[in-house]
């Protein structure tokens, strides 16, 4: 059989332990009998992070940024153990914080839903999908441990030469000092994706944060949003059926533990990414969530919510058979694929996509997966868990099965 060509590249960022075990099998068994990949290849794994120097990090978003749609396998966030673990040069940046901060833009993550996988908050019948502000904040902070007793300001020189300077704290023995900033520009493309994402699937957009307590920083996104809401969105809105709220974030989240999902959560950076493992957490499992980072600039960056599942590695490298969920990993893919075939209007390549995630969920759904599904169930309801290999060839067989 003929395989789908790919006109134009898509970027292929590699990553590190269990994912990057995934990443070549989800290739192998599930992309490249069907597909002539078209991808230029980063390898984001921390060996060669720290060849480059991290070089090879900026020169993926580049990519990124060239080409339209890249797809990223989880990689480590190097901390004292990695460092002293690989004989890193350096504490590298976080990859995803280093491509966030070049791409800019808002992280959509949604969950996986198959129908008997039951989210464990009961009154939850819909996903909720959160949108994650991708720039500063705690993530492009400066921080400072203060050493002994002093005075600490937080100043601002403007270009004209004049400055705003406010004093933070005076300490009478050491402390500790961080700084966070954020642009108007970046807030308002976070507000006005976060509205256009809201319109594109029909549903009501929450935005929560702590204007009360942070009467400048969170004040500033909720003004934002609101602003553009009354000047250019509202009639959409109504038209289509759907509301924006704001509210607080301890509000929020108690909402969210009462609604029935089915909604956007817009939130701030560090929330986001905290609240995004709460969700997809809640919704099954970690690997049962989509990512996909929507840049102003005009490009799409599609990644497994999770980490690279150190604890399944670890047991790999001892020999043992493991029972990794590749779901997430695979939902990357396709969503990058699909996404490829939307902008070059490929039809092939946006129907595979398609019958790639049909497949997955059809998986799921005939009662073949992997552990970490296998244990939402009752003892005895629970389904033998399969192997990582597996679920895989499960899936594969799936695809032969719906003719792709
Ligand atoms: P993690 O890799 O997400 O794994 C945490 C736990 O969640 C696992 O031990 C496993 O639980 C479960 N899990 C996650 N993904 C799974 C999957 N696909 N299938 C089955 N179970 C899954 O988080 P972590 O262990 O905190 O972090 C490991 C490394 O990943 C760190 O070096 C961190 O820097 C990095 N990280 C990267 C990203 C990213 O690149 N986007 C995001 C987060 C973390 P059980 O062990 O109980 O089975
Ligand atoms: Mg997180």
């Amino acid at each position: 059989m003929a395989r789908i060509i790919m006109h134009n590249p898509i970027a292929e960022l590699d990553g590190d332990e269990m994912t990057r075990i995934l990443w070549r099998k989800i290739k192998d068994t599930l992309l490249s009998p069907y597909i002539q990949l078209n991808t230029e290849y980063y390898d984001l794994g921390l060996s060669h992070r720290d060849e480059t120097g991290d070089a090879v990090t900026t020169e993926a978003a580049e990519a990124i940024l060239r080409l339209g749609v890249g797809v990223k396998c989880a990689t480590i966030t190097p901390n004292a153990q990695r460092v002293e673990e690989y004989g890193l040069k350096n504490m590298w940046a976080s990859p995803n914080a280093t491509l966030r901060a070049l791409l800019d833009g808002t992280v959509f993550r949604a969950p996986i839903v198959a129908r008997n996988i039951k989210p464990s908050v009961r009154t939850w019948k819909k996903p909720i999908t959160i949108a994650r502000h991708a720039y500063g904040d705690q993530y492009k902070a400066v921080e400072l441990r203060a050493e002994g007793a002093g005075e600490a300001f937080l100043v601002f020189h403007r270009q004209d030469g004049s400055e705003n300077r406010a004093p933070i704290h005076k300490f009478d023995g050491s402390g500790i000092l961080q700084a966070m900033h954020n642009t108007d520009q970046s807030i308002d493309s976070f507000a006005r994706s976060c509205m256009e994402y809201a319109l594109s699937v029909g549903q009501d957009l929450w935005f929560a944060a702590k204007d009360t307590i942070s009467k400048k920083y969170d004040h500033r996104f909720k003004d934002v949003f609101a602003e553009l809401y009354e000047k250019e969105y509202r009639p959409r809105f109504e038209s289509a059926g759907i509301e924006y709220y704001y509210m607080l974030i301890d509000d929020a989240v108690a909402r969210v533990i009462r609604s029935e999902g089915g909604f956007i959560w817009a939130c701030k950076n560090y929330d986001g990414d905290v609240m995004s493992d709460m969700v997809s957490a809640a919704f099954g499992s970690l690997a049962m969530m989509t990512s996909v980072l929507v840049s102003p600039r005009g490009c799409f960056e599609y990644e497994a919510a999770h980490g690279t599942v150190t604890r399944h590695y670890r047991r790999h490298l001892m020999g043992e058979t493991t029972s990794t969920n590749p779901i997430a990993t695979i939902f990357a893919w396709s969503g990058a694929l699909r996404k490829r075939g939307e902008l070059d209007g490929t039809n092939d390549l946006r129907a595979f996509a398609d019958a790639l995630d049909k497949a997955c969920i059809d998986t799921i759904e005939s009662g073949a997966m992997t552990r970490d599904l296998a244990a939402l169930f009752d003892a005895a309801e629970r389904p033998a868990a399969l192997t990582t290999d597996e679920f895989l060839n499960a899936v594969s067989a799936n695809m032969r099965m719906l003719g792709v």
